[in-house]
């Protein structure tokens, strides 16, 4: 590795840090560490970062919006996955299904049949997971537990598109207990997915785990984290 700019040098500590931290979690739970994908969240910090990430060993970014993927991506190196962990306009798709690798935010019919149609397009099959929203009322995105089946049925019926697993956003809470217990509903609902026997569902990845709460989320079943601050530092705006 040939790093131009030693001011880096704290991105890489950082990212040690946090990959030892998931060794021993893993080693406590006795889950293999090679079954976690690490997402740096990059949003807000501009390609030269973002690069000197990848060159320390970050191998998947996630963004949340996609206008700033749009901005980036020709600058970021191409030796890494894209995520898009943001809530997902219908009217945006159009952009990025070129783009990215897996789309964690996927919660109505609308927005799976456009992707699907870009999908097609592109001659790709677009990897996405559905947005749940367990508990939390003060959230406007993702579905409720309750309407997972019916959404899973007919996105069954989509050509392009592969359901690999779900997604949740922790709520604000102070209650370990209830943090825990929305990671466990999760898990449940995730393994249950390859039980409905659709062709295009799998039990691949959980994506829950950010900065603040990987240690419950790996303990809860997680195998995706999505940390932003604790690698990159304090966002910039
Ligand atoms: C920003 C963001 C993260 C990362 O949050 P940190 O607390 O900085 O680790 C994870 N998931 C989503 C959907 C985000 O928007």
């Amino acid at each position: 590795m040939k790093m131009q700019d030693e001011s880096y040098e704290y991105l890489n500590i950082q990212l040690k840090t946090i990959e030892s931290d998931i060794k021993r979690i893993c080693e406590k739970i006795g889950k293999p560490y090679e079954d976690v994908t690490l997402i740096g969240v990059t949003k807000t910090y501009e390609a030269d970062v973002i690069n000197a990430s990848i060159e320390y060993g970050i191998s998947h970014i996630g963004e949340n919006r996609v206008q700033e993927i749009m901005r980036k991506y020709a600058d970021i190196s191409s030796d890494v996955k894209w995520h898009l962990i943001g809530h997902l306009q219908t009217n945006k798709v159009k952009y990025i299904v070129d783009k990215v690798d897996l789309i964690h935010s996927v919660d109505s019919l609308k927005l799976a049949e456009e992707i699907n149609r870009h999908a097609i397009k592109n001659n790709k099959i677009q990897e996405i997971l559905i947005q749940v929203n367990v508990a939390d009322e003060t959230q406007k995105f993702g579905i409720s537990p309750e309407s997972l089946p019916e959404l899973l049925d007919e996105i069954s019926k989509l050509s392009h598109v592969r359901v690999c697993g779900l997604m949740n956003i922790a709520p604000f809470v102070t209650d370990a207990n209830v943090l825990r217990q929305d990671f466990k509903t999760m898990n449940k609902l995730y393994r249950a997915l390859e039980t409905y026997g659709y062709q295009n569902v799998c039990a691949r990845y959980l994506s829950m785990g950010m900065s603040s709460d990987y240690e419950v989320a790996l303990e809860e079943g997680a195998n995706m984290l999505r940390i932003g601050t604790k690698i990159y530092g304090k966002r910039l705006k």
